[in-house]
């Protein structure tokens, strides 16, 4: 089957997503397997593939690398990242060397579209919702204004109503850009901001903007620091009440070979690590530091700056957000990974931002305009549309216009999708090569005398990580000891060591970075067993290590 080039024109729709993930796991059948993970509320599958090279070992047996996106039913750009990392893992196995290497001796699991039924609304019809369409904390709409495309455009934008309290006016430099009207103003022309819509029990004087109908975020649906909807918005009924965050907490829970992760979201065009609630120092040491290294790669390789969601990334600084995916997956699992916000427009205008929810926050006008002047330029002005008067049912004369969100803020334009896949395809790589990987060093048999024979195999970890993972990972006991297996053939039988038997985890290369020659050769370790048998026979070993992988060998006695 000849696979065609990978296509950044535009986002998949749930039914060429999968069609193409059907597609490249018949093109590939040694290399991926595609299964569900389950089925949402309205009946699609939660897709997740399984890609190594099954001629070298068993995805379980290898370790392993989380790869996931479109948790936000709108940030479909992460589903593309995650196909196109796909794509080329596949279709650059015995090309690239590094790929080869990497499905030779890791697994991959890419679940590129969480919010299955919500991405598919947001990339069928005008709506935008946080995550799922199941109505939720309320079940039917609340009074007050909600979004609509009542002029029929196919797009959901802003009305600017004309308002002698309006807090906003028409901006001299730029008549399409709304400012704010300074505190001490008056005597202009000013206008109430909404979003274009309806309004539900009108009373015909004041309205209210409704809550959203499909208030639900998966991305605060994890149990770390869970907190009910009073003090969580979106958080759903309990941790894990969802069918699509409860089918990764299955599938994690049996698959406990993973060190890492990437859960994409957008934007912002930021690397974000935990913790959300706390700050640095409530990480070990080692892992602040670990976490910090891996980071940085990611920004060399990324151009996106890595920080930590508590210190530069809280939307309230006085509040934090609890049930994160990222926070749950590190405290829980001890796995190092990260949230990607993807594509930040402003940036890509030349915009610098200190910090990037300050901005959103307020930003001086020239922010603005140059934000325009690239959208002019770069999206030949599709990005904007025009105000234009409106005869609106409820409300009289309103004019309609302004970003359209979709088109230029909430994911990247298809022409700058190539560079972004390709970047952050190389960070996931980088980042799953730094996992644990457990082998054979040497295996040595001796005779001792007459049918007596000394076995002795020592193994090491080829890894940057411990077999471990992290300090965290530790603490949580959230991995079990390698064990080791004596398989002995017919007529060999055991003197002196254990024929099962758990060994000591091994460090990587990692706690050598800030401290170049203390650690000796932690990294490896070996055992010796006596062995009574006919020359010739054989003695199997085998060390699983959940993070690092099983190493097998066998011995002759001779
Ligand atoms: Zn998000």
């Amino acid at each position: 089957m000849t696979i065609p080039a990978f296509d950044f024109s535009h986002y998949f729709p749930y039914q060429e997503l999968t069609d193409y993930l059907t597609q490249m796991a018949q093109a590939y059948p040694n290399l991926m397997q595609l299964k569900s993970l389950g089925t949402t509320d309205e009946g699609r599958e939660i897709w997740l593939a399984t890609v190594t090279d099954q001629t070298t070992g068993a995805a379980l047996e290898k370790p392993g690398y989380w790869i996931d996106a479109n948790t936000h039913a709108a940030e479909v750009t992460g589903s593309a990242v995650a196909c196109y990392i796909l794509y080329q893992v596949l279709t650059q196995y015995n090309q690239d060397a590094q790929i080869t290497h990497l499905l030779q001796n890791y697994t991959l699991y890419i679940l590129p579209r969480i919010a299955v039924d919500g991405a598919e609304k947001y990339l069928q019809t005008p709506y935008n919702l946080r995550s799922s369409t199941r109505l939720y904390p309320e079940s039917e709409q609340q009074d007050g204004l909600y979004p609509e495309d009542i002029n029929g455009d196919g797009l959901i934008l802003n009305m600017r109503i004309k308002d002698s309290c309006g807090a906003w006016k028409i901006s001299e430099d730029d008549p399409r850009l709304m400012i704010h009207r300074q505190p001490d103003e008056f005597g202009g022309t000013y206008y109430t901001l909404v979003p274009e819509g309806l309004i539900h029990n009108y009373n015909g004087y004041e309205f209210k903007i409704s809550p959203a109908l499909e208030g639900l975020d998966f991305n605060r649906n994890y149990p770390y620091y869970w907190q009910p909807e009073g003090e969580q918005k979106g958080a759903g009924d309990f941790p894990f009440s969802e069918p699509e965050t409860r089918a990764e907490a299955e599938f994690w829970r049996k698959h406990r070979n993973i060190n890492g992760f990437m859960t994409y979201h957008t934007f912002g065009a930021l690397i974000l690590r935990p913790y959300s609630t706390h700050g640095d120092d409530h990480l070990p040491t080692e892992d602040l530091r670990i976490y910090q290294l891996i980071g940085k790669k990611g920004s060399e390789l990324t151009k996106y700056k890595c920080v930590s969601v508590y210190h530069d990334f809280r939307y309230d600084p006085k509040t934090v957000v609890y049930g994160a995916m990222d926070d749950y997956g590190y405290d829980h699992w001890g796995w190092f990974g990260f949230t990607v916000e993807l594509w930040d427009a402003a940036k890509e205008a030349g915009v610098e931002k200190q910090n990037n929810i300050e901005w959103g926050r307020e930003h001086p006008i020239e922010d603005d305009l140059k934000i325009l002047q690239w959208n002019d330029e770069y999206l030949e002005g599709k990005g904007f549309i025009p105000w234009q008067g409106f005869e609106h049912p409820q409300l009289g004369e309103v004019e309609i216009g302004g970003w359209d969100m979709k088109r230029m803020w909430k994911n990247a334009p298809a022409k700058a999708l190539p560079e972004i896949c390709d970047r952050h395809f190389k960070f996931a790589i980088a980042h799953a090569l730094m996992s644990p990987r457990l082998s054979v060093a040497r295996s040595e048999v001796s005779h001792e005398g007459a049918d007596i024979y000394r076995i002795t195999v020592q193994w090491e970890n080829l890894g940057f990580l411990p077999t471990y993972t992290s300090k965290k990972a530790l603490e949580r006991q959230a991995v079990r000891p390698t064990r080791v297996k004596l398989a002995l053939s017919e007529g060999v039988t055991l003197i002196s060591g254990e024929q099962e038997q758990e060994i000591d985890p091994l460090e990587g290369r990692s706690n050598k970075w800030f401290n170049a020659s203390a650690n000796g050769t932690d990294y490896r370790t070996h055992r010796s067993w006596v062995v009574k048998g006919k020359a010739g026979s054989e003695v199997r070993v085998e060390a699983s290590a959940e993070r690092a992988g099983t190493a097998r060998t066998s011995v002759i006695l001779s």
